[in-house]
């Protein structure tokens, strides 16, 4: 495997390639670090790359696997990059294109970093799964541990959407919900983590692999426009792991010269009702102040973003930014993206697509920008964000109760 070791953002120490996540000396998050060979052939490379199979394993090369893509599990990724032109008609932008994550088999991209986690847990001998979630990483635990076979618990705050439960527990999981936050869930897995052994947690111990599968968006999205990165990006930002790891995902294949381009300008988004990362990137601060979470894009209710300052670090070292939304906005971006593209997105797409509006009337995108929006969910997992957002005409069974509902008569 091109994966060399697990290695500390801040001081660089080196890790074997097991279950560590945090460095010993000085408390820093691990990263997967890789010695890739020189890209020599890129067109050969990129041939290998499209005959592999229609899933995140045909970047099993990018990825910190000893055995190869496994040959069992739920497969994530391949979802469609779709040009959104009545959107950016709507909107004054050149172009959007958007990376329609909800086709993920539960629905959400958290299938794509579960995969990656899950495999490496399963070379390294765990047998149970586990995470600390705000609701679809619970999802996609469950769906891959069923697919697998293997037991699984998924801590989650109490008060999560009722569809997001409904959809884990019938995968036969052990459900743990939690009276408190996404941060005392996350606490409470850390705790637990450090007492279970043979216990994955996918985001706590596997953490340095879980975060690698996001990386697969950006492969994705350069693949699907023609090995070309574009100008920018607008993605959600709960604990940062994603926004932060899609530019891994670009950068890496920029400097093996599998893609043609530059880092594209970062922009991440959040909702005002838990923005700590927008609030630092506001005032010009290194590090994020924790808040309390009050807001319905529960899925980006991290009040504490583990890789919130390197987010802060991204937007400003892309000359991109992290902007906040209000919840109406949220609801809001919901209803824009549903009646210009036909996606129905959960809140988080919510705030993306809010953001990308905001970003727009403030003529922050160029007139000849090519922008990707990064939509993580699907619509049907937050239902109650879009009740009473329209109205329902409910008539007799009558043509002229038909007549009335419409007018037509009356215009005629
Ligand atoms: C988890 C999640 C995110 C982003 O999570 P990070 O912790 O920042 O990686 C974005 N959107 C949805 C729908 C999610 O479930
Ligand atoms: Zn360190």
């Amino acid at each position: 495997m091109a994966a060399e070791a697990l290695k500390c953002r801040e001081c660089k120490t080196e890790y074997p390639l097991e279950a560590h996540y945090v460095c010993e000396r000085c408390f820093g998050p691990l990263e997967v670090s890789y010695a890739h060979k020189p890209v020599t052939d890129v067109a050969e490379a990129r041939r290998r790359i499209q005959a592999g199979p229609q899933s995140v394993w045909r970047y099993a090369d990018f990825l910190p696997l000893a055995g190869g893509p496994p040959q069992v599990g739920l497969p994530a990724g391949c979802t469609p990059l779709i040009k959104a032109d009545l959107l950016a008609e709507r909107l004054g932008i050149k172009e959007v294109w958007v990376k329609n994550d909800t086709a993920n088999p539960t629905h959400s991209f958290k299938d794509r970093v579960v995969s990656v986690a899950t495999a490496r847990a399963r070379e390294l001998g765990f047998e149970v799964l586990a995470c600390a979630s705000t609701g679809n990483l619970a999802n996609a635990v469950a769906a891959q541990a069923a697919a697998l076979g293997m037991e699984s618990y998924v801590f989650i705050p109490a008060n999560l959407e009722e569809q997001k439960i409904l959809a884990t527990g019938v995968y036969g999981t052990n459900v743990v919900a939690i009276h408190g936050n996404y941060d005392d869930v996350n606490r409470l897995c850390t705790e637990v983590s450090g007492e279970r052994e043979g216990w994955a947690f996918v985001n706590v111990n596997m953490r340095p692999y879980y975060a690698e599968g996001s990386k697969t968006i950006a492969y994705e999205i350069a693949e699907q426009l023609g090995w070309e990165t574009p100008d920018r990006i607008v993605s959600p930002i709960a604990s940062g792991s994603l926004f932060t790891k899609i530019a891994k995902g670009f950068e890496e294949w920029l400097e093996l010269g599998l893609i043609t381009g530059s880092l594209p300008k970062m922009n991440g988004a959040q909702a005002t009702g838990c923005s700590p990362v927008a609030q630092a990137y506001e005032a010009g601060h290194d590090v994020c102040r924790p808040v309390k979470p009050d807001t319905i894009a529960k899925s980006l209710a991290i009040g504490n973003p583990a890789d919130g300052p390197y987010a802060v670090e991204l937007a400003r070292r892309s000359d991109g930014g992290v902007t906040a939304v209000t919840d109406d906005e949220i609801r809001a971006g919901i209803r824009l993206l549903a009646e210009t593209t036909g996606i129905f997105t959960e809140t988080a797409g919510g705030v993306t697509t809010a953001v990308l509006q905001k970003l727009a009337e403030q003529g922050e995108i160029g007139s000849d920008e090519r922008v990707v929006i990064v939509i993580t969910g699907d619509g049907l997992k937050t239902l109650d964000a879009v009740r009473d957002t329209f109205e329902t005409h409910t008539i007799d069974p009558t043509f002229d109760a038909f007549e009335d509902a419409f007018a037509i008569g009356a215009a005629k």
